[in-house]
């Protein structure tokens, strides 16, 4: 089946409309008509081949949500006219030993919702900036928010997932206090979860007009990093700081600020490496420098359901798809509040 998608022929081109072709609906397909897709960082990253291996032409978007249209015959967890969602994640081996403890994401052979590998043609995976994916059952997730909310339930899929898990792991709660260093789409959803689970969080950002938004997406105090002086009034003080900066940086200037055997996750995914951090802030007080990446599907449903259960979205622009050029370069310069959702109906105009 031909759909109307957008993405790009080379790293060096704009992207355009285009068709691609989805494969028939198997027995253990879902067939999604996408409603929404949120524009994540990372497709800006592989479109432009800042990463290794992107394959074109490149169709990105892991940020989907829509209505099930099809589904096969050994289908058991949808419907359809169900409204569901896809994050970064279409299929895994389903048997190895991360993929039994639910944790696909850490699977060798998982295979992402775009640039990923597979027996479809034309060999790699296209994402969501199309009408329509079809999806093996397991991966995808039950959306439990109002359908008012879906354009900006869409940014869950990566970016809420993508906080969720490092700040579940490493034990954001209540008597824990939390930074969250960058304040794109993925940090402003950081602060919202984080404030959820009952942290106290400290929003980082470079930029001085994010302060007051900062705070009234939940955080409790605000530091501009470019301000030495804020920054020290924190030293030795943090549990736990999820960085979700998209460039390299001096990563010394936050690991100061975690108390005796904190840690310091990145989520942010650089083109090009940070400066080696200094070793000494590091074992003078037993700190952790660590990474994670997504979340695996169960933990997905999870994020979905206390996100629903607590009347958590994404702040977002909504745009067309001829906008999604336009709205790259925005992302680039931190201009946008906070995550720019594509209006998939405008694929077919
Ligand atoms: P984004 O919306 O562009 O936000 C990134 C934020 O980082 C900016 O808003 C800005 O916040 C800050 N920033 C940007 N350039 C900076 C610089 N030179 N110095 C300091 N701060 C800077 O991007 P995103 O979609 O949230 O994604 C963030 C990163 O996470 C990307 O690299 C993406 O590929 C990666 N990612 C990783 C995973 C994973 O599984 N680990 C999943 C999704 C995305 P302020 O204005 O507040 O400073
Ligand atoms: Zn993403």
């Amino acid at each position: 089946m031909q759909v109307h998608a957008y993405g790009a022929h080379a790293a060096d081109k704009p992207l355009e409309h285009l068709h691609i072709t989805r494969r028939a609906t198997g027995a253990h397909d879902v067939q999604i008509d996408i409603a929404y897709c949120g524009i994540c960082h990372s497709d800006l990253h592989q479109i432009r081949s800042e990463w290794a291996g992107t394959q074109y032409p490149c169709v990105p978007g892991h940020e989907i949500v829509g209505r099930v249209a099809a589904v096969g015959a050994h289908v058991s967890k949808f419907k359809v006219g169900d409204v569901v969602g896809v994050g970064c994640i279409v299929d895994s081996c389903q048997s190895c030993p991360d993929c039994d403890e639910g944790l696909e994401n850490y699977c060798d052979n998982m295979v992402g919702t775009y640039n990923g590998k597979t027996d479809d043609a034309p060999g790699w995976t296209m994402g969501g900036y199309s009408q329509q994916i079809v999806v093996h059952e397991r991966y995808v997730l039950n959306i439990r928010h109002p359908e008012a909310d879906l354009a900006a339930v869409a940014p869950l899929l990566c970016a809420g997932i993508t906080t969720y898990s490092p700040l579940r792991h490493w034990g954001a709660g209540p008597g824990k206090k939390v930074g969250v260093v960058g304040i794109g789409g993925l940090g402003h959803m950081g602060i919202k979860i984080a404030h959820a689970m009952g942290a106290h969080v400290v929003a980082f950002t470079t930029s001085d007009s994010k302060r007051a938004d900062a705070k009234a997406l939940g955080a409790d105090e605000v530091v501009v990093s470019r301000n030495a002086e804020e920054m020290a009034a924190h030293a030795k003080s943090f549990d736990f700081i999820l960085n979700t900066v998209a460039a390299p940086h001096d990563l010394d200037a936050f690991l100061a600020l975690l108390k005796r055997e904190g840690t310091m996750t990145l989520v942010g995914a650089p083109a090009t490496p940070h400066p080696s951090p200094n070793v000494f802030n590091l074992i003078l007080k037993r700190r952790s420098l660590a990474g994670s990446l997504i979340g695996g599907i169960p933990e997905t449903q999870e994020m979905l359901d206390f996100c629903a259960e607590h009347g958590i979205v994404a702040d977002i622009e909504l745009i067309r798809a001829d906008e999604i050029n336009t709205a790259y370069e925005r992302m680039l310069k931190g201009d946008v509040k906070y995550r720019f959702v594509i209006d998939n109906a405008s694929l077919a105009a």
